[in-house]
């Protein structure tokens, strides 16, 4: 059990599930993405001012929702959220497809390169043993 602040409203909480909101947030949060996922259903050419007049929802929420891919903007919108790499305008997520591919690549062709860094140093390890053997055969 540890107190702490809450992300949303800062009230101070138990968490001991390494929760970052507090319980009733966590209910207001469902509840609003509940919400915001029927009118955006319902409404496809729903903009983010739309949804925050009619359901009375934070703006900067319904953003970290859309950032969290809890719910996306329906196809017929005019608006839109930045892809956080290229700038293109995207419906949900942080990335557009293009990007979120790059950055998979990108992230296992560094796993990759870990995983040769790793056959390197075994192998200089055994070379090391060879020379000593040798040694010690001379
Ligand atoms: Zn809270
Ligand atoms: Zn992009």
């Amino acid at each position: 059990m540890q107190l702490r602040p809450c992300s949303n409203c800062g009230k101070l909480f138990y968490s001991n599930t390494g929760a970052v909101r507090c319980s009733a947030c966590v209910t207001t949060k469902f509840e609003e993405i509940k919400q915001l996922t029927k009118f955006f259903t319902y409404k496809q050419d729903a903009t983010i001012q739309e949804a925050k007049e009619k359901l009375n929802i934070d703006e900067k929420n319904i953003i970290s929702y859309l950032r969290e891919e809890k719910i996306e903007l329906p196809p017929l919108s005019e608006d839109g959220i930045e892809c956080k790499r290229c700038g293109k305008i995207i419906k949900t997520g942080k990335y557009c497809n293009p990007c979120k591919a790059e950055l998979i690549n990108g992230f296992n062709a560094g796993i990759r390169k870990e995983e040769k860094q790793e056959v390197k140093a075994k192998m200089r390890f055994l070379d090391y043993d060879n020379s000593r053997f040798k040694r010690k055969i001379k």
